[in-house]
């Protein structure tokens, strides 16, 4: 290959209903031009759907809006060997055409509800995401969980991940291999703000890039086939005052969860049913969300339990950390098909409609709600989540409150590109569905 017979590229992008990255490019020497002008898309764009198809718009061929970059997310990928070229892109927040708010952006939805939380409660977001993925062309060894010989499986894959990672300012946590046959799981310290769901979106792309470097894809279905082992997008998060102070934690309350989380807390999970069409909002993510999957079917704060839909993680206490500092929340209904600025965002909406109107701390549960009866589901106000997407999207369709938060361009849009969604799969049996999805994410 003749490098110099070679120009690098950048792209500025947004990360869309589908959780598609997508843009447009243009060459580095121009770098500083369209980082600062910006460049307009048709607000369709956003309908297109996970498929590629565009089903139904509430735009048509009409207006335009701005991609206007965040240079802070600007992301590089190197070149890690003489067969390639190394990469940038940028994330963008969708404005109008002289830069006012757009209404559909979901990055800012999410810094409308984080500024909305600041403001009214004093409180803002520490949260991380936890991305489970499968990598295809690998040999996977029988029994390979957890498998210290499945790290050296994808070659410098790892090593690359966490490198680039780091020198793109995401701390890398942990890497490694999980349950399932070839899949794998990479974490990054937590972060604040519209950050938690930049370094998410950011994460996924730098992996996808690592693995296309070696020859690989990395695969964020939530399920590659009906019987296989899930890949979840897990959502640590606490809560802290605006200098930093965690605010989460009170020794002296039940469970250790201060009063103002458990009020957050009470919003997540009475709306829950609603989130789960933001949050798990593929077809198929309601194949991940059953019993026996480690995923997530009810609605519960789970002390420790890995199926509930929000687990209260351990707090620690050891090594100059406090149980202040770390305890925090994990939800467990969410997938790699959902677009971390509206899971985010649907978590502090909800959470902060929790503590405007005061609700109580749920009773957490150390069993499965499965097994309690009606009354006393009923008593702790346990639902089953969702199903199926069509029962998500009428969760949401029905919870005026959710709708609310997201104003009437917003939840029009989704609502349209997620039954052009359904639409496309329409009259496919599940394995087809699988493979659709194992084929776009
Ligand atoms: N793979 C599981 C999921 O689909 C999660 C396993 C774990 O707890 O890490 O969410
Ligand atoms: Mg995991």
């Amino acid at each position: 290959m003749l490098l110099q017979m070679i120009e690098d590229w950048m792209m500025l992008c947004v990360c869309d209903y589908a959780a598609q990255v997508r843009g447009k490019g243009f060459s580095v020497a121009d770098r500083d031009k369209f980082l600062k002008r910006g460049i307009s898309i048709a607000p369709t764009s956003l309908m297109i759907t996970a498929f590629g198809e565009i089903i139904k718009s509430p735009w048509g061929p009409r207006g335009e809006i701005l991609m206007r970059p965040d240079p802070k997310t600007e992301t590089h990928v190197p070149a890690f060997h003489e067969e390639m070229t190394e990469e940038r892109f940028v994330l963008a927040d969708l404005t109008e055409m002289d830069g006012a708010p757009w209404a559909g952006c979901p990055r800012t939805w999410l810094a409308n509800g984080l500024k909305a939380l600041a403001e009214e409660a004093g409180l803002q977001v520490l949260g991380a995401f936890e991305h489970e993925f499968h990598l295809t062309g690998l040999e996977a060894r029988r029994g390979d969980s957890y498998l210290l010989d499945a790290m050296r499986l994808p070659g410098p894959f790892a090593g690359a991940v966490l490198k680039t990672l780091r020198q793109n300012e995401i701390d890398p946590e942990l890497f490694h291999p999980e349950f399932g046959a070839d899949q794998y799981e990479v974490s990054c310290k937590a972060t604040h703000g519209v950050t938690i769901a930049d370094d998410g979106v950011r994460l996924r792309e730098i992996v996808r890039a690592v693995a296309r470097a070696f020859g690989r894809r990395a695969v964020f279905t939530p399920l590659l086939a009906p019987d296989k082992v899930g890949n979840g997008t897990h959502i640590h998060f606490s809560l802290q005052d605006l200098e930093g102070k965690p605010q989460s934690y009170d020794p002296k309350a039940p469970h250790g969860i201060s009063q103002v989380a458990g009020q957050f807390l009470a919003g997540v999970l009475r709306h829950m049913p609603a989130l789960c069409a933001l949050t798990a909002p593929s077809a198929i993510s309601y194949l991940r969300m059953r019993p026996n999957r480690w995923s997530a079917t009810y609605n519960n704060l789970g002390l420790l339990d890995r199926e509930a839909g929000v687990r209260v993680c351990t707090a620690i206490d050891r090594d100059g950390v406090t149980p202040a500092e770390s305890f925090n929340f994990e939800y467990r209904a969410s997938d790699g098909t959902a677009n971390p600025y509206l899971t985010l965002g649907a978590i502090v909406w909800a959470g902060l409609q929790g503590i405007q109107e005061k609700l109580p701390l749920p009773e957490p549960t150390d069993s499965d709600p499965a097994e309690f009866s009606k009354e006393e589901q009923a008593r702790r106000n346990l639902v089953h989540l969702p199903q199926s997407l069509e029962e998500a999207l009428a969760a949401l369709k029905a919870d005026e409150v959710a709708l609310g938060w997201m104003g009437p361009v917003l939840a029009e849009a989704y609502l349209v590109h997620k039954e052009s969604e359904l639409a496309v799969l329409d009259g496919k049996h599940m394995d087809e569905q699988c493979r659709y999805y194992f084929e776009s994410y």
